[in-house]
């Protein structure tokens, strides 16, 4: 009847709770975290880092409470510039597990159809047995705790949008104005002789556009 494997460290035990409405338990426990713990190829807990969880079990009316927080380190890698980045992560969490046959009586209420039947199913978590299995509730909590776009600092500049390099390291990082496309260009249509020529034509405009310039003070000074 039962589908967990009680030897799996994200599955608890509820049974000294004794079903009494009020009776408490604290559970510690320290594993290795599961695949899938965050967004996959963004960031996330990677796959058998250190996980330490601190669980209330509080035994209610429906069923069992669970209260609890995790963490670990998070692993990813800055949208920006690319830099890994990694932070402590807390997160606290709090789901209830209904009994089975609770949870019977609960689905009764709302059934309408089969289709509906497992709708409900989705979002209702029970217990099997004494044993209830924390993965789902774990990863939906650090889920929902990452960033969709982690960054290495808030300010992080990204990288140059010409050579690539990561601005926050050199924040005064520029390039000359020319269109570096441009520049290339003129690199592959440039031959020495095309330069000389094009120099001796500039000399000559500039010699006869200084001559214009001095005629016209000489003019305006008489
Ligand atoms: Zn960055
Ligand atoms: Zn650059």
């Amino acid at each position: 009847m039962n589908r967990l494997d009680h030897r799996d460290p994200l599955v608890f035990d509820t049974h000294e709770l004794g079903r009494r409405p009020g009776a408490l338990r604290k559970v510690s426990r320290t594993l290795e975290a599961p695949e899938g713990l965050g967004i996959i190829d963004v960031i996330g807990v990677p796959e058998k880092s250190e996980l330490a969880l601190e669980l209330r079990l509080e035994s209610v009316v429906e069923g069992v409470l669970v209260t609890g927080t995790a963490e670990a380190v998070v692993e990813g890698e800055c949208v920006r510039c690319l830099e890994p980045v990694e932070f402590d992560l807390d997160v606290d969490f709090q789901e209830l597990y209904y009994y089975p046959e609770s949870d019977e009586r609960h689905r009764a209420r709302t059934a309408g159809t089969e289709d509906l039947d497992e709708d409900s199913e989705e979002e209702t978590y029970r217990l099997e047995g004494d044993f209830f299995d924390l993965r789902p509730v774990l990863r939906d909590a650090v889920v929902l705790a990452l960033p969709l776009q982690p960054v290495c600092q808030e300010d992080c500049l990204g990288l140059c949008s010409e050579c690539g390099a990561r601005l926050s390291d050199d924040p005064a990082h520029h390039h000359d104005a020319a269109d570096p496309r441009w520049a290339a260009l003129q690199g592959l249509s440039a031959t020495p002789g095309d330069e000389a020529r094009g120099e001796v034509a500039d000399r000559r405009r500039g010699t006869k556009n200084s001559d214009t310039r001095e005629g016209l003070a000489e003019n305006q000074e008489k």
